[in-house]
């Protein structure tokens, strides 16, 4: 996990491996070891080298130990599944529970119709998604507990928070999970994306972030962008609507390696510009070399080739992955 700064459904509200990382014990490729395991966040000593360990995928050295600091682990209260019209009301969505007093907001996973519509049939799980009738809705997966009860209302914080959104049409419909089984069951919709794998082979896999005022920009203008391409092109799309970062498979359900520079190119329009990223959590392994080649400048990449030729000029650390 260190070596890949990873990250995933809690990283909007615990950061990615690299912000709980207090220290690093790492062998070098020479057999050297680099001993830094700190207890503290405050240690301003000069370059802060095990930065370069965190998501280097193995390439530049071997981590042995960890001070990692930890935050407790909070049991969600309640899951429930939230309608939206479109990706900005979503992002609402979003700020309104996070920014709640009496409310904390655990993961918030967005969902668009391709996608849901797609997974739910291949589970079977349909019936979830009937409390909405919009085919375009955009649906939003979110874990939550209440911090405290609210004592002046029949109704929870977050059911009174969910009308009060439904009234400003923000929200525009959502079932609030009953029993274990159904929270499984909108999770199960949600984490079984490899479904969509199955009944349309051959696409493209992207992991891309873009900052939340331009999220809604970017999903908009990605699908027109697409269909621009091909018109058998289709978008299942679903993101970690905290911070940003989308997961897409773009496929056309048959093999379309023609279309492969034009869709990435589509996919990443814009991202550097708004101060984004073509890979959030993946990192690059052999996959992304050639998208880092193109979209990391040179200046950036020729440091990169600096740091690894001076920790590992043998390069017999995972040799050909990253760079
Ligand atoms: C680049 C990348 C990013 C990922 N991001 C996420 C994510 O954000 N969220 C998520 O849930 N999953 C993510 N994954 C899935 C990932 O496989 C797991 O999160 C986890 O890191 C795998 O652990 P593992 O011990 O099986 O490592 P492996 O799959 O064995 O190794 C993963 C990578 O880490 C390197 N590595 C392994 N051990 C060490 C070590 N001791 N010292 C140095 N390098 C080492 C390997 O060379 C390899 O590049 C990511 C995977 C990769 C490759």
């Amino acid at each position: 996990m260190v070596a890949t700064n990873a990250g995933g459904i809690e990283a909007f509200r615990n950061g990615v491996m690299r912000h709980l990382i207090l220290g690093l014990e790492v062998v070098l490729a020479d057999g050297s070891v680099i001993s830094d395991l700190k207890k503290v966040t405050k240690a301003n000593e000069g370059y802060d080298v095990k930065q370069l360990f965190i998501g280097s995928e193995g390439t530049l050295g071997m981590i042995t130990k960890i001070s990692l600091s930890l935050v407790p682990l909070q049991e969600p209260s309640n899951t429930a599944l939230i309608s939206c019209l479109s990706a900005s009301k979503a992002i609402s969505l979003f700020r309104h529970l996070r920014n709640h007093r009496n409310l904390t907001l655990l993961s918030i996973e967005a969902m668009w119709p391709d996608y849901i519509h797609t997974v739910a049939k291949a589970v079977s799980l349909t019936n979830l998604l009937k409390f909405e009738q919009d085919p375009d809705a955009i649906y939003v997966l979110v874990d939550f507990c209440e911090s405290q009860k609210q004592t002046d209302n029949t109704l929870s914080y977050f059911e009174s928070t969910l009308v009060d959104l439904i009234e400003s049409e923000i929200v525009t419909n959502a079932i609030i999970s009953k029993n274990q089984k159904e929270r499984d069951d909108m999770w199960r919709i949600r984490e079984d994306s490899f479904a969509v794998d199955d009944l349309y082979p051959h696409g493209f896999w992207f992991d891309m972030s873009v900052p939340l005022e331009n999220l809604a920009a970017y999903a908009d203008g990605l699908e027109k962008r697409l269909q621009r391409i091909h018109g058998d092109i289709r978008l299942f799309l679903f993101a970690h609507l905290g911070d940003g970062n989308f997961h897409a498979t773009i496929t056309t359900g048959y093999p379309m390696l023609e279309l492969k520079d034009d869709i990435h190119a589509a996919v990443y329009d814009g991202l550097a510009e708004w101060g984004g990223s073509f890979s959030a959590e993946h990192g690059i392994g052999t996959d992304k070399r050639e998208s880092l080649n193109a979209y990391v400048p040179e200046v950036n990449r020729q440091l990169m080739e600096t740091i690894k030729r001076a920790l590992d000029p043998k390069n017999i650390m995972n040799p050909g992955k990253v760079l």
